[in-house]
């Protein structure tokens, strides 16, 4: 196996892979039955940040035939996520609960129900823009307008041209509650907004606070004689 870059799912570091990291194993059903013979492919990564050592596992189920050694993997039939067990990013516990849970639920059903998905994450990004910027709540959509003149352009480009996608945009001045149909792709978008939200709001604000911290009681120690 040629070693891999890969980011870590727990502590979002970009880190690179080597063959002592990873264990897979195929499991076959080779009991004769109605679908045909099929894998089961098991994989274990192990993230090599020594603050980290988190482990992922993956299980992808492929059509397959017999092999000489082992079965070989033809197509692909389906694939599950169990540690952690969605594609939602792990983000600092001083965002609010409500928030975080809104998120990994909408990651989490993501691909079985993107348009319940995408309901959870217009409710998130509600929540976010209410409690990060303190706006007067009402339609998402004036809520997003109010914000425009603080926000980072970037990121307003983000927001802005999210929230004018398709069926998400034709729907953005409706409540929010009103479950609208969406394909996986838009509700990707969606999420990936809330990621990137997140990080530019809540997490920056939070680095730059012990940033600052760290250089007034740097400052103070070195007036006190
Ligand atoms: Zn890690």
């Amino acid at each position: 196996m040629n070693d891999f870059n890969w980011t870590c799912p727990h502590c979002e570091r970009a880190v690179t892979i080597s063959e002592g990291r990873v264990t897979i194993r195929q499991h076959s059903l080779v009991i004769k039955n109605a679908i045909g013979r099929r894998t089961l492919r098991s994989e274990f990564i192990v993230c090599p940040n020594p603050d980290c050592q988190q482990f992922t596992l993956k299980t992808e189920l492929y059509k397959s035939a017999e092999g000489h050694y082992e079965d070989r993997l033809l197509a692909k039939v389906e694939e599950w996520r169990l540690v952690p067990n969605s594609k939602a990013k792990v983000f600092p516990t001083y965002i609010p609960q409500a928030i975080l849970a809104d998120y990994k639920e909408a990651s989490l059903i993501r691909d079985l129900s993107p348009k319940a998905s995408a309901t959870l994450a217009r409710r998130c990004l509600q929540g976010i823009i209410r409690d990060y910027w303190g706006v007067k709540p009402g339609r998402l959509v004036d809520e997003i307008d109010d914000i425009k003149p603080r926000v980072d352009p970037l990121t307003w480009d983000a927001i802005d041209a999210v929230r004018k996608l398709g069926n998400i945009g034709a729907h953005m001045e409706k409540d929010i509650n009103i479950i609208i149909d969406v394909d996986p792709e838009e509700a990707e978008l969606l999420i990936g907004l809330i990621e990137t939200v997140l990080r530019e709001w809540y997490v920056a604000r939070e680095e730059r606070r012990v940033r600052m911290g760290t250089i007034v009681a740097a400052a103070t120690a070195k007036k006190t004689p």
